[in-house]
């Protein structure tokens, strides 16, 4: 059985569009997955770690392997979430720092999950293994750069933990972010994000 996911994806070093439209193509390209639709592409302002440069971020549905249990499945696509940041150049730099690319998985089906270490034959870098995965993505909720595109996609869907839909969740977020802070530049055509063009007539 397949469950669909959303994974956000970020970046804000090197060539970032170019890095995220090639991420979606690996993400696509993951064995038994099915990409099922990509967000608008957004420009956001750095949220945490503030001196750095803007992000770029996405959202993207996949259907992917659901595994014997919730745990297993959502363990097995981080992990290849990991895989792919590392073969875009992803290096340690800690955590809301710059980076080539950042891959998150915000929601797993209705899974609720808190994964303290890997089962048996799964390795995963050192420093991370006390809160290896939760699912949803606590912060998902209260960050703009993860709610605008996620509700391109799902605005009336209503993640587990959640007191509202993704749409209502994002409209309240914007209501107290700077004007601007979140924008959008680009609409997914299958291949990549074409610009948003606002000057040309119509
Ligand atoms: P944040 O998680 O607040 O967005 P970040 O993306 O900068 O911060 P990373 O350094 O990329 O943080 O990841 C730190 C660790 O978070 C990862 O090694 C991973 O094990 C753990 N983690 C826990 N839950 C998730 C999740 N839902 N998606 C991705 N990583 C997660
Ligand atoms: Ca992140
Ligand atoms: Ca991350």
């Amino acid at each position: 059985m397949n469950v669909r996911a959303y994974v956000g994806l970020g970046a804000n070093v090197g060539e970032a569009r170019g890095t995220l439209t090639a991420a979606v193509h690996a993400l696509a390209a993951l064995p038994a997955a099915q990409l099922v639709a990509v967000s608008r592409l957004y420009v956001t302002r750095p949220v945490g770690v503030t001196d750095q440069p803007d992000f770029l971020n996405a959202v993207v549905a996949i259907d992917v392997p659901g595994g014997p249990d919730p745990e297993t499945g959502a363990l097995a696509l981080l992990v290849a979430l990991k895989g792919i940041e590392r073969a875009f150049g992803r290096r340690s730099r800690g955590r809301w720092g710059p980076r080539e690319l950042d891959l998150d998985l915000l929601l797993f089906g209705d899974a609720r999950l808190e994964v303290a270490r890997p089962p048996a034959g799964i390795s995963l870098d050192a420093g991370h293994r006390d809160r290896l995965l939760i699912v949803p993505h606590p912060e998902a909720e209260r960050r703009l750069f993860v709610l605008a595109p996620l509700s391109d996609l799902a605005p009336d869907l209503v993640p587990p933990g959640w007191d509202a839909s993704v749409a209502v969740a994002s409209r309240r977020r914007a209501a107290s972010e700077v004007p601007g802070a979140v924008r959008v530049v680009g609409t997914w055509d299958g291949a990549g994000w074409m610009a948003e063009d606002r000057t040309s007539g119509g």
